[in-house]
């Protein structure tokens, strides 16, 4: 399967930061991996002009499980895709956390995300206190049997392992502790989907950036990642883009 490099840029940019998008384009024309990168929402449109026909495809990073009405300030799937969104990042840990987002809501969106044709990008992972307790496995395998959204298939669903204590603070997990998620994580996933396991894309999240990525895309099971501060860079992202 073609890795993905995600790139999730949080509440960072404005249209100026679009210099970095066409410098990124520049400099992996043909990249060996799918190249996706999620603005804030207000620069998902002006972002995809940018990236039209180019290897880069966007994302959102959230929307509302409602196809409309009335939800003030929130986004649907269709709009989306309607601003030019292939792709939106679901349940990533910042919004579990900001915004008390559930596994069921995680899987209500990601139903509606696919519904609207987008694929859906669904973050899972666990604390450090969870991890020091030895609840790992316990805590991602609940959150993926949770947040997994009807009808997945390897087209319409990717998982990203994200441990919280990992996601910007320069830590990770060893190799062999990332290497035992993404195995335990397929093979949770062959008991949910059956064969449409194989083909889905695992990513890893938190603290990759370019001295680290080649040994963790190395890793079996491991089918690419989502970064988060190395993706506002075109130089970091691009350097871990051929790492890929
Ligand atoms: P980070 O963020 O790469 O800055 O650690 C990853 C993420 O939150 O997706």
């Amino acid at each position: 399967m073609k890795k993905l490099a995600a790139g999730n840029w949080k509440m960072n940019g404005t249209g100026a930061d679009l210099a970095e998008v066409r410098a990124l384009i520049a400099a992996r024309p043909e990249p060996d991996c799918d190249m996706l990168l999620c603005p804030p929402a207000t620069l998902i449109a002006r972002m995809a002009e940018v990236a039209r026909g180019s290897a880069l495809r966007v994302g959102g990073q959230d929307c509302h499980a409602a196809a409309s009405g009335a939800h003030t300030g929130d986004i649907s799937a269709a709009m989306l895709r309607d601003a030019g969104a292939s792709h939106v990042i679901l349940g990533h840990s910042e919004r579990r956390a900001d915004h008390g987002e559930t596994d069921d809501q995680v899987r209500a969106k990601a139903q509606a995300a696919i519904g609207a044709g987008l694929v859906a990008v669904v973050c899972i992972g666990e604390t450090e206190a969870e991890r020091d307790a030895g609840r790992t496995l316990a805590v991602i395998g609940g959150q993926l049997d949770g947040s997994l959204p009807a009808g997945a298939s390897a087209a319409t669903l990717i998982v990203a392992y994200e441990p919280v204590w990992a996601i910007g603070t320069g830590r990770t997990p060893t190799l062999a502790e990332i290497a035992e998620v993404h195995a335990f994580l397929r093979s949770r996933l062959r008991g949910l989907i059956g064969a449409e396991a194989e083909g889905l894309r695992l990513l890893y999240g938190g603290s990759v950036k370019p001295s680290n990525a080649a040994g963790i895309f190395a890793l079996p099971d491991v089918d690419g990642a989502l970064v988060g501060g190395a993706s506002l860079k075109a130089a970091d992202f691009a350097a871990i883009v051929a790492a890929l």
